[in-house]
Formats: structure tokens, C-alpha cells, sequence
């Protein structure tokens, strides 16, 4: 890369690049970017932070393997197109538009597959023409094209090009269609091109079922290439593995540490069975700083097995409230609203880590999940459960222009100054923890009852039981205790509790352009429509009054609280009853009850709320920028890590591709 054309380096300044960064694709309707805030992250022990930054670089010295899953040629396009990209001196302005876009989204989504979807995607903009101009371009400005041996960076543009511009060649990265090779007709870098189920059913059942394995022809033989150190992607993984070894020393207790060294002895030998062994102390291990790495969701493999990379480094959020929580769990479990038979006296340790997330490479980011529940192998969480992991900063991430928008045009005027000041700062987090802490540990079966809810609850039991952690978060938002535990002051909670309850419903309410068929089939939206339809037709007692109503003002629909006492009484009351059906197991009632009020949508409400929603013109889908680390060192040691929110898209993925095999630790 020629100095004088690479990206601007932040700028000296402090300006925070949080919140809304960027919109890309036409008519920024495509991604959404976002800059994440790292809360607290400052205040940890310096022990902890420096932990956190080992981690952090082996995390980004992985990013580069999934663009090497993905597809056979993603990582060379993203290198091409970075090459391009950081030599554009000259060139027209709307050719550098079009090449950054596409590059933009090669780093979201790590290749040319959509990461939702697997299909390809192709430049909105730019031809093979301007691709070739620009490449010319770059060259002039005395950038290397980084070729195969003996190949001509015409070979390299005659090679890439189907790839990139043509919709139709190889349009499916994972086919799961019935009647088809799915192994045959999936782009994903698995297997090289031509290689059919067959091929690999001539393989040993223990090959043919391996997590970190890609399959290739060898003299008309297929053969098996581990993810190793000295085997595939060895480099990376040994890059990944320094850094691993760096942190070790740190990691906080004896869980952790080992589930580190196994982790290394995994990469180093590719024995998929020391990685199983890695994951039981993983998720055994509760620490301050968290981390994931290694071959782990399995969705890009069209049999579901082999896994692709992913990595990120986290710290526990907001501990101080959510350990209050846990502490009254008791407390909380007393006072619930149903009766004694099915309270815990014993209330056991919170269901689900909150963190906040420092980033998050290959499969991770720059697309996050919410959430995550790992690990994926079903004998491991029989036996040993799961971490259940809530990425807090994430979903409070947002764009305030957006924001502002969607509470302007979706809640009446008396609740938008509150939303604006709670729902990030105080309702979110708050409902996400006593979902997690309180909502769902709590209750428990009838002790005349030997089946598990789960299985007497079938097809109904995530619904439920979702559902029931949201309400126990809804009715405990009014409780003293939580003024006490200084969740909010005793004058904010009246604001709150209204808030909580207009974002539950009119929030739900703004989501409702999920719904195909004005049927509703997703678990989560089932609860959150039960809830709504539940208080807004009084549990479908004409005597009753849950005070909630849904009002049309010139044509729009809006949610009101009429009164929150009320609202409170009917939280109770769906809570209880969802306790009952759970405890006993009575899946009738609970299919009833789901039927009536938790899946059909009044299809008015619904056109409403969509033709509002496409007025915003809101991104389909967000991508993150995370913070960036610094190591501060004396004397050749790290003694302390800065946090600095300074880099856009671009300087951010640029910095990971320049670090891909970088293990020195200064500035980068
Ligand atoms: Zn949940």
C-alpha cells in the first residue's frame, strides 16, 4: 500500500465515532453501520484489560479465515479490492463510490455471500470495465497487485471475475433445497468445486462428521485437510495461537486457563475432541473478561458440520445492578404472582451473562448476533449445560437520527421525551437483565408432575417460556426493590414503568413488518403479541380492565396507557397463568391461549404499521465497527490498554487485514 493514498488516519481529536456512522447500498436502505461503545471498560483491573487485549489480537488474527471458508475466492477479491481501493488517487469519483461500496460489503458480510441469506451478491455500480480502470489506476499509483505465483494481473482479472459479477454463477453459498447434491451445488470452500455427497460418503464416518475439516481431490481421492497449526489456515492459526499464549498467563481462574490451553493444544494438533474438552471449561468458566474462538456455528455447511470461524472478547456489563438482582432473587421469587406450590425456595445462579462485547471477527462480526448459546454439541450441554451470553452493548448500540425518527412518527406525544430518555438508558438493559436473572430461573414445575415442561409443552414451550421472562421483567419494574437497589430513583420509576410498558407494546408494534401471512410464527413475536393482544382485550374478560387501549389518529395506529396499575394487573394476571400452564405441563391450555391471542394480526394495523416503516426508509440490516485497542508499553511489557472509538468501516477493516500475521505488539 503507497502511504500518501491510504485511508486517513483518525483524527487526532476525540470526536467518539459511536452511534450511526454510515448507510451503504442503494439508497442507504442496505446496512446500517454502527460504531459500538465499550461502557466501563476503562474502570476494569489492569490485569483484566491487558487480558482482554491478547485476546482481542488473537481474535482479529483469525478474521481472515472465513473469507477463505466462504468462498474460494473472497479472500483474494477483499485483497484485490483493498489493493484498489487504498490506491485510488485519480481516479473518477464515481468509480472509487463503487469499488468502496462493494468492498464495504465483501467486509460485512467476508465475500460475496449475503450472510443472512448465502446467496451472491454482485457490485450495484461497478463493471468489469471500471474494475480494470481502477485496477490501472492503482498500478499507476505504484501499487503491487497481489497475484498467484507466475500469474498476470490480467490471468487475475479473467480468473475473478465470474466470481464477482456474475449473479448466476455458483448463486447459492449453501444449498439445503430438496432433491439436489447439496454438497455439489454449494459455493462454500469446503470441498473444492465438482465434489459430491458421494464423493465424500466414500470417506470414514469419523472424517465425514469432523468440525474443522475441508475436503479436497488428491490424485482422484478425496482428502481430508484439518484446520491446523502446519495444516490448513496453520498460519493464522498459529498468529491466533501467540496471541492465546500471551493471554494465558492472565486468564482468572483455573476454568479459564485450562479451557485456553486447550484451546491451543487444539490448534496445534487439530484433535477435535480436545476442542470438546476446551468448551466444557469454557462454559464451566464465569470471568470478568469472556472470550470466543475457534470453528464453532455450523449453518454455512449445508449438512451442518463443519464449522466456521469466529472469535470475540467481551467483558461482564453493569455488574454492580445485575448482581443486585441475582443477589433479591429470593425476594423477587416470593413475591411473584402465582401460587407458593410453584415458587423455588432454593433460587439457583443467573441463566445468562450480560457483556459487552470488544469485537467480534469472521463469523462474529461485523454482523453480531444478539446473543449467543454455546456449545453447539448436544451431549456437552446435556451434561454439562451452556453459557448463555447477552451482548448488551450491542443492542443499545443505535442511530440517534433513527431513533428520533421512528419514536416521532410510532408513539404518541406524551411518551416521546421518555423514550428518548429511557429506552437505551434504562428500560433495555433493565428488562434484558431481569428476563435473564430473574425472569427465567424462576417458578418451578408441580411437584405432582414427573414430565419436564419442555417436553410436555412441545411446539409451545419457547413461545411460553420466553414470553413468561418478559412479563416477569414487566411486573417487577414497579417493585420498591428496585429503587432500593438504585436501578432508578423513586421519581423516575412512575416514567419508567409507563415507558417499559408503551415500548413493550408499541414496540412490538413497530416490528410487525416481520409478520408474513398476518400469521406470527416466531417464538419471541409470539410472546410479544400475546402480551399485546392479552392487555389490549382484557385476557378476554369483558368485566376486566387492563388499561391499555390502542387509538387511530388520522388513519395511524398508537398505543396508550391509559393506566399503568391496571396494566400491572393484567401482567400478573398472563404471568400467573403462563406459570400454571408451564409448572403442569398443560399444553392445551397454553396452545389455546397462544391461538387466541398470540398469532393471528389485525391485518390493518399491520398495512399501517408497514407503510409507516418504508416512509423511514430504516437499513435492512446493521454491521458494527468495535473499539480499537492500544497496548501502552514500558519497557517492552504492556502495562495498560487504551480504549479509543476513532475508526470508521474502512480504517477498521483495513487495520484487521494489515494484522493478519503481525505478532509484534506496538502500535497498529
Ligand atoms: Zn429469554
Amino acid at each position: 500500500m503507497s502511504k500518501k493514498d491510504s485511508p486517513k488516519k483518525p483524527a487526532a481529536g476525540n470526536s467518539r465515532r459511536i452511534g450511526e456512522l454510515e448507510r451503504l447500498g442503494p439508497g442507504g436502505r442496505e446496512v446500517l453501520v454502527l460504531g459500538v461503545d465499550a461502557p466501563g471498560f476503562d474502570d476494569l483491573p489492569t490485569d483484566r484489560k491487558i487480558f482482554a487485549y491478547y485476546l482481542y489480537r488473537a481474535a482479529i488474527a483469525g478474521n481472515d479465515i472465513l473469507y477463505l471458508q466462504n468462498h474460494r475466492d473472497a479472500f483474494e477479491i477483499k485483497r484485490l479490492f483493498e489493493t484498489v481501493s487504498t490506491n485510488s488517487k485519480g481516479l473518477r469519483d464515481d468509480l472509487r463510490d463503487a469499488i468502496n461500496e462493494y468492498l464495504k460489503l465483501v467486509w460485512i458480510h467476508h465475500g460475496n455471500y449475503h450472510h443472512y441469506t448465502h446467496t451472491k451478491f454482485v457490485p450495484s455500480s461497478l463493471t468489469k470495465d471500471g474494475l480494470r480502470e481502477a485496477v490501472r489506476c492503482a498500478r499507476e499509483n505504484g501499487a503491487t497487485i497481489p497475484t498467484r505465483p507466475n500469474e498476470s494481473v490480467d490471468g487475475l482479472l479473467a480468473r475473478l471475475e465470474q466470481t464477482i459479477f456474475d449473479s448466476d454463477h455458483e448463486a447459492i453459498q449453501t444449498n439445503q433445497s430438496d432433491g439436489v447434491d447439496i454438497i455439489a451445488t454449494s459455493a462454500v470452500n469446503f470441498w473444492d468445486a465438482g465434489i459430491t455427497e458421494k464423493d465424500i460418503e466414500t470417506l470414514s464416518l469419523d472424517w465425514q462428521h469432523k468440525l474443522n475439516v475441508r475436503f479436497t481431490r488428491r490424485d482422484g481421492k478425496i482428502t481430508p485437510e484439518v484446520y491446523k497449526i502446519g495444516g490448513l489456515y496453520g498460519e493464522d492459526l498459529a498468529t491466533v495461537s501467540h496471541f492465546l499464549e500471551l493471554a494465558l498467563p492472565y486468564a482468572e481462574d483455573g476454568s479459564q486457563h485450562r479451557s485456553i490451553e486447550l484451546l491451543l493444544d487444539y490448534y496445534r494438533t487439530g484433535d477435535e475432541e480436545l476442542f470438546r474438552q476446551h468448551s466444557i471449561h469454557w462454559l464451566k468458566s464465569n470471568p470478568t473478561v469472556d472470550y470466543l474462538n475457534g470453528f464453532i456455528e455450523q449453518y454455512l455447511d449445508p449438512r451442518g458440520i463443519i464449522g466456521n470461524f469466529e472469535a470475540n472478547v467481551s467483558y461482564a456489563a453493569d455488574v454492580a445492578i445485575v448482581s443486585r438482582i441475582a443477589e433479591n432473587a429470593l425476594y423477587f421469587e416470593e413475591k411473584m404472582p402465582w401460587p407458593d406450590k410453584f415458587k423455588r425456595s432454593v433460587v439457583g445462579l443467573p441463566v445468562a451473562k450480560v457483556v459487552n462485547v470488544l469485537v467480534e471477527t469472521g463469523d462474529a462480526g461485523p454482523v453480531s448476533p444478539a446473543a449467543y448459546n454455546l456449545p453447539n454439541y448436544n451431549d456437552i450441554r446435556r451434561d454439562h449445560g451452556s453459557k448463555n451470553v447477552i451482548l448488551l452493548n450491542i443492542e443499545n448500540t443505535r442511530s440517534e437520527a433513527l431513533l428520533k425518527k421512528m419514536v416521532a412518527e410510532f408513539y404518541l406525544p406524551e411518551y416521546r421525551d421518555n423514550v428518548l430518555e429511557y429506552a437505551h438508558a434504562k428500560v433495555r438493559p433493565l428488562k434484558v437483565y431481569m428476563h435473564e436473572v430473574i425472569g427465567h430461573g424462576s417458578g418451578q414445575p408441580d411437584p405432582a408432575t414427573t414430565t419436564d415442561p419442555r417436553t410436555a409443552l412441545g411446539r409451545v414451550y419457547s413461545a411460553l417460556e420466553e414470553c413468561r421472562a418478559d412479563l416477569v421483567a414487566l411486573y417487577f419494574l414497579s417493585d420498591p426493590k428496585l429503587v432500593e437497589i438504585g436501578a432508578f430513583t423513586n421519581q423516575q420509576q412512575a416514567a419508567i414503568v409507563e415507558t417499559a410498558y408503551v415500548m413493550q407494546t408499541q414496540g412490538w408494534l413497530t416490528r410487525y413488518d416481520h409478520i408474513v401471512d398476518m400469521q406470527v410464527r416466531e417464538a419471541h413475536n409470539k410472546g410479544n403479541q400475546l402480551i399485546l393482544m392479552y392487555l389490549l382485550e382484557n385476557g378476554g374478560d369483558p368485566k376486566k380492565d387492563f388499561g391499555l387501549d390502542m387509538i387511530e389518529h388520522d388513519g395511524d395506529y398508537f398505543v396508550r396507557v391509559r393506566d399503568a396499575g391496571r396494566v400491572r394487573k393484567g401482567v400478573g394476571e398472563l404471568l400467573e397463568k403462563l406459570q400454571l400452564m408451564k409448572s403442569t405441563g398443560d399444553y392445551d391450555a397454553a396452545a389455546a391461549l397462544f391461538d387466541r391471542f398470540g398469532t393471528r394480526v389485525n391485518p390493518d394495523w399491520h398495512r399501517n404499521i408497514v407503510r409507516r416503516l418504508e416512509k423511514l426508509n430504516i437499513p435492512k440490516m446493521k454491521a458494527f465497527v468495535f473499539p480499537r485497542l492500544e497496548a501502552v508499553i514500558k519497557t517492552g511489557q504492556v502495562v495498560d490498554v487504551r480504549v479509543y472509538h476513532d475508526e470508521d468501516l474502512a480504517t477498521q477493516q483495513l487495520r484487521f487485514s494489515r494484522l493478519r500475521h503481525v505478532t509484534d505488539i506496538g502500535t497498529h
